[in-house]
């Protein structure tokens, strides 16, 4: 059979290799690994690497993710990242033996269920520590709500509380703020009259903390995807090398459908693109090209991949192409020519997400 393309390829070894490093360099510190699977759309091969390596929990913020990890026959626990909708909350109990929670709506709804389906749902309540995305602004009627949980809500296990930093607000999750969340969970503590499990201290950007060595003491969770699937925002966005960590495990390789000498500025009257924007064209004279069969529809933005090859640039794409400048390049370009692009978060979670792209594990 001729090999598909577009395809992303996988490095199943050296996911694994990561999955380990982190779950051992975390477990060195007290701290347990949910591993979040949907920075690789939830593939099974992902969330088994995950398993098996050693994540305490498989996590998603998709309900379809988990429902797939479980019919590849993990038998971790499951955990629902992002506070469930109320429209998921029977989904949420059948599927999920964990979720993150910051309404007090939703924990009646998911108490009420659990109750239904005969079970013990474990919950995490989420503080805001900042960031301003999901979690209790108010910490005293986040207190209020945990003491509900603890005395009224019997279907519901008070596992432990959570926080989420550096998605939306871009907020550092300095040893500051971890001690803050630490704080927090204290004051519920107080409230409940009992120690918490679980104090989850927040994703892969909580990890430079690790690498430093400098988290406060309790918290004992963390719920990492990119620091482990891909390993690059750390080293590119928090100045936190990890030598350690592999960093080509997702690769895109794209085929060559047309080579050709053309002008670099459109010939005719310019009005807008195929996405309805103006935008500016360079004049630099006749150069050679090279249009892919891959475009935005695949990978939704151009500037989230990233040419291996030296002198190959990224023209522009429309929905199904994208055109390359080879002109610099020292190689012989013919069609059917593969071209191998490193791919970010943005890019990844895309490309796993579509059936034109195929998935090839190495
Ligand atoms: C996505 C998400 C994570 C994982 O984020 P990464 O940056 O991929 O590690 C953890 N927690 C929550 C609540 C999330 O939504």
């Amino acid at each position: 059979m001729t090999e598909r393309y577009p395809r992303v390829e996988v490095n199943l070894e050296h996911l694994r290799h990561n999955i380990r490093t982190v779950v051992e360099k975390c477990g060195a510190f007290g701290i347990d690994i949910a591993g979040v699977i949907k920075g690789a759309t939830g593939l099974p091969e992902v969330a088994k690497a995950y398993d098996q390596e050693g994540a305490k929990w498989i996590a998603s913020s998709r309900l379809e993710q988990i429902e797939d990890a479980i019919n590849a026959g993990i038998k971790k626990p499951m955990m629902m990242i992002r506070v469930p909708m109320l429209s998921e909350v029977s989904e949420v109990i059948r599927l999920c033996d964990y979720s993150l929670n910051s309404e007090e709506v939703v924990l009646e709804a998911l108490n009420e269920e659990a109750g239904k389906q005969g079970k013990i749902h474990n919950v995490i309540i989420m503080a805001d520590m900042g960031d301003l995305r999901e979690g209790f602004w108010d910490k005293d009627e986040m207190a209020r709500v945990c003491k509900r949980v603890e005395d009224e809500m019997e279907n519901l296990h008070l596992s432990g509380i959570g926080t989420n930093l550096g998605c939306y607000g871009s907020i550092n999750p300095t040893p500051a703020k971890e001690q803050e969340l630490v704080d927090v969970a204290e004051k519920i503590e107080a409230v409940i009259g009992r120690k918490l499990e679980i104090i989850s201290g927040g994703a892969t950007t909580s990890l430079p903390r690790i690498w430093e060595g400098n988290m406060p003491p309790r918290i004992n969770m963390l719920r990492v995807g990119e620091g482990i699937i891909l390993a690059r925002d750390l080293e590119l966005f928090y100045g936190c090398p990890q030598p350690e960590l592999m960093k080509d495990n997702f690769r895109l390789k794209a085929e060559v459908i047309e080579v050709k000498d053309k002008p670099s500025h459109p010939v005719g009257e310019i009005a807008v693109d195929a996405f309805g924007h103006k935008p500016t064209y360079v004049d630099r004279g006749i150069r050679k090209r090279a249009l892919l069969g891959i475009g935005k529809v695949d990978y939704a933005d151009f500037g989230e991949i990233f040419p291996l090859e030296e002198g190959v640039e990224i023209l522009g794409a429309s929905s199904d192409h994208t055109i390359l400048d080879i002109e610099d390049s020292p190689r012989e370009w013919k069609v059917g020519d593969i071209v191998e692009f490193e791919i970010d978060y943005a890019s990844v979670v895309f490309l796993t997400n579509t059936r034109n792209v195929h998935i090839v594990y190495k």
